[in-house]
């Protein structure tokens, strides 16, 4: 374009020969493509407690990008001598029983005791609702800004065990990062209570008066996981509803075989909108730890969990090398047609299939 033609040129027009940087960073729009860091700038950030490294880690533990996989697993691996010296506790319930309530009156409640509090969630529902639990930032007011707190959304994509491999690694993080309670949320309606109990020391069931146990989507097993139960919303009109439901439940946990724990779970009643009860939950947490460390299963718990860790990774590494390869995936679907005119034997089959498989691995 010839500008001198232009009768309102003048020397502060923008000229088109100049390109102009985009107001936001292209790599961020393509899927938050985070600028990596130098190791040593994670491991340092980590160790000192900074929030925002640990934030960038987390993203790199949650990322299905090989090259942040392999990156975060180096993390994780110089983290994990930091491990360990922390409580890790399982919160679950019905959405509505008061767990992000709760939360942010017992996180308080421990930041000024002098702790530092991470909390993570499991949600499962997270892929179908973009991140149902902790993703409301109006969730947990005070303790998002706490210094002494980090709170971190349910990782929004995959299986629950993709979701819970994250959690785990997450929180391995968190602890490196000197958080000495870590806080681990999910939602009391399915297959993710079992993920979180398989990795915190304190599974603690919150419970309102008044929804039925099926109300509540509650089954025998879960009660059974809890090493307490809170009632919670014991406040105004609904005290005596508690009080009633907690004598219930009291009496439904007597006909519980006793837990391999040595420890007898609690029921009690809270109101955690009024923070009428909450200190009792850290009261029962310690007396827990006391009791499990004493027993002996505290590490025995531990050395469980790191075990079926181990098994399930290879497991999943397994299936996944399995069906992933390219192989095998016409392979697999060959033989399936043959197993429909009933031409093959699905046990030889399936040998077959996993020898043609580790040929593969070794050629
Ligand atoms: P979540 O879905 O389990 O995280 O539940 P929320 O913490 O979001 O609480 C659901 C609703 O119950 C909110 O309106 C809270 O204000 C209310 N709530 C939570 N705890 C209490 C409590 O102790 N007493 C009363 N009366 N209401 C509560």
């Amino acid at each position: 374009m010839n500008h001198s033609k232009d009768p309102f040129q003048s020397a502060l027009k923008v000229q088109e020969a100049i390109p102009q940087p985009p107001s936001v960073n292209p790599a961020w729009k393509k899927g938050h493509k985070q600028e990596l860091l130098p190791i040593d700038t994670y491991i340092e950030g980590i160790l000192s407690g900074n929030r925002v490294i640990l934030s960038k880690a987390i993203t790199l533990v949650e990322s299905y990008l090989p090259e942040h996989r392999a990156l975060a697993q180096q993390i994780i691996e110089r983290c994990l001598p930091y491990t360990g010296n922390c409580i890790r506790i399982g919160i679950t319930g019905i959405p509505g029983a008061g767990k992000s309530t709760f939360i942010e009156s017992f996180g308080t409640f421990l930041t000024h005791q002098g702790h530092k509090v991470a909390v993570l969630a499991i949600d499962p529902s997270s892929q179908r609702t973009k991140g149902s639990i902790l993703g409301d930032k109006t969730r947990m007011e005070s303790l998002s800004v706490d210094q002494n707190a980090f709170i971190r959304p349910s990782p929004s994509a995959g299986s629950l065990g993709g979701v819970a491999q994250k959690t785990r690694e997450s929180m391995m993080l968190c602890e490196a990062a000197q958080f000495d309670v870590i806080i681990v949320e999910t939602v009391g309606v399915g297959q993710s209570e079992t993920a979180v109990h398989s990795m915190v020391d304190f599974f603690l069931l919150l419970m309102i008066a008044g929804a039925g146990d099926e109300l509540q989507g509650i089954k025998r097993g879960i009660m059974e996981m809890a090493d307490a139960l809170m009632i919670n919303k014991a406040d105004g009109d609904n005290l005596s509803a508690a009080q009633r439901a907690q004598a219930s439940y009291k009496s439904a946990l007597r006909i519980f075989p006793q837990p391999p724990s040595g420890w007898n779970p609690q029921v009690e009643i809270m109101s955690a909108l009024e923070n009428k009860g909450v200190e009792k939950v850290w009261d029962m947490i310690i007396d827990y730890l006391n009791t499990t460390k004493q027993n002996g299963y505290f590490q025995q718990k531990r050395n469980e969990q790191n075990q079926s860790i181990l098994l399930e990774s290879i497991k999943d590494n397994l299936l996944s090398g399995f069906f992933s390869h390219p192989v095998l995936k016409t392979a697999l679907k060959t033989t399936e047609k043959k197993l429909l005119s009933g031409q093959v034997n699905p046990y030889v089959a399936a040998e077959n299939l996993l020898n043609l498989y580790f040929e593969q691995l070794k050629s």
